[in-house]
């Protein structure tokens, strides 16, 4: 089989099923698993997903942090806090994603059966009677085999050849992601306290974490539409802003040379109703590109990665196409499960978000309330949050010790 592209989805299959002893081609676009940025936030449903595929606890050499809870500011008032790991089994933790690629890659060379080709982009599927029965790549070499993983992301080529629509879920927003440089940084990261923080002010929104690359990552949402601003020195003004005074004097000591970025993610989210095509399953963000509400990206695709793998074992190598077919629309039913209710609580986060960036109003009321509406805001959030955080519940993470190649 063959499976297009080595990102948490990708990487993590290939792991599963050539631990199994499938045989398998790894083609990935990219040199090299490095990014300018990468997210790093893992929930415990993405933790509980490593620990089921026995990839827990990562090993040293992966640079990791548990965050030390989430924190809430607008018009310079702390709304509220709440501390990790809001009782579920492990913390929300920050993870080299780079790294944590490279090793999954490692383990999946060191497989016999399996082959990893990087630096070599897949331009288009390859078709027998209406059946997608390899890829071919840049070069022009071709790539068969029963079965085409497209893990190739959110703007996946794969599914545009195969002529499928995304539908669009909620208006297009867009993130742009700064990295304030260590040393430089160290002050800001120091007031952050390990807590991924949200600034509200001014119709202004970012939030900001210390990276476990150093320094601290960035991340500035906003309406498509908006104008922003046009230099180093004017956003780190704006973020000054929107900010607590505190916090406030830190970034605007932060040299403008320790500023990195902003790179754009315009964000579409959206998912698809059918994840697959005879002899073509998409899995992560190519199936269901997320919002970057809450980071469920990396945790979505690796639990993708899990079921895929459970279903797929008994079926590869029979030499049934339709028995697989069958199995690959199983798998789109069982994710369409969990990712349908994730996204549509990330929409309801979002619009909350959105009501209070917009409506100064509001932010005013809830700044000046903080006395005695922070316990309730704080219980409130958490109470919503229980979906974000542990997935959807009923779901068998467990790749079963008697699945074996049919
Ligand atoms: C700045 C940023 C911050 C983020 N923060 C977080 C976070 O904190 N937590 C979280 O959970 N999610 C986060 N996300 C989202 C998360 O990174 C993605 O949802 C996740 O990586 C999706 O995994 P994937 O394997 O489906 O796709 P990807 O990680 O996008 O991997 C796709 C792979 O396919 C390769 N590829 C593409 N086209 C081809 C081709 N034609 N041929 C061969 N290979 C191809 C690409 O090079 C890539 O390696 C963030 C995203 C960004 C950009």
């Amino acid at each position: 089989m063959v499976i297009v592209g080595a990102g948490p989805a990708g990487a993590a299959l290939a792991l599963l099923l050539a631990r199994q002893g499938v045989p398998l081609t790894l083609v990935e676009a990219s040199p090299t698993s490095a990014r300018q940025f990468r997210g790093e936030a893992l929930m415990p449903s993405g933790l509980a997903a490593l620990a089921a595929m026995g990839l827990l606890p990562l090993p040293e050499t992966i640079a990791q942090r548990p965050l030390a809870g989430w924190a809430f500011w607008a018009n310079g008032q702390q709304l509220f806090q709440v501390a990790e790991p809001m009782g579920s089994l492990r913390p929300c933790t920050l993870v080299d994603q780079e790294a944590l690629l490279r090793w999954l890659l490692d383990d999946v060379r060191r497989l016999s059966g399996a082959k990893v080709l990087t630096g070599r982009p897949v331009v288009a599927p390859m078709l027998s009677d209406g059946r997608v029965v390899g890829v071919e790549l840049a070069d022009g070499t071709q790539v068969s085999g029963e079965l085409v993983v497209a893990c190739d992301g959110r703007s996946s080529r794969l599914r545009q050849k195969a002529g499928i629509e995304l539908t669009r879920i909620g208006s297009p927003m867009e993130v742009r992601w700064f990295r304030l440089l260590a040393a430089a940084a160290d002050p800001v990261a120091d007031w952050l306290k390990g807590q991924f923080v949200t600034i509200l002010g001014g119709g202004d929104s970012f939030a900001l974490y210390a990276s476990v690359y150093g320094g601290v990552q960035l991340g500035w949402v906003q309406d498509s539409t908006a104008t922003v601003p046009s230099s180093a020195a004017d956003w780190r003004e704006r973020w000054a802003q929107a900010s607590p005074e505190r916090l406030a004097s830190l970034l605007r000591a932060c040299p403008l040379q320790a500023i990195e970025g902003p790179m754009l993610l315009p964000v579409k989210v959206g998912r698809l109703e059918r994840w697959w095509q005879p002899g073509l399953l998409l899995l992560g963000d190519a199936a269901h590109p997320m919002s970057p509400v809450r980071a469920q990206g990396i945790n979505m695709a690796l639990r993708d990665a899990l079921v895929a793998a459970r279903q797929l074992l008994p079926v590869l190598g029979q030499g049934n196409p339709a028995a697989l077919d069958q199995v690959l629309a199983g798998i789109s039913a069982e994710r369409l499960l969990e990712i349908r209710p994730i996204q549509a609580s990330q929409a309801r986060e979002l619009a909350r978000a959105d009501l209070l960036r917009h409506n100064g109003w509001l932010r005013q009321l809830l700044a000046a309330s903080t006395g005695w509406s922070s316990p309730l805001l704080a219980r409130r959030w958490q109470a919503d949050q229980a979906l974000l955080r542990q997935g959807w519940g009923t779901l068998e993470l467990t790749i079963p010790n008697d699945a074996m190649m049919g």
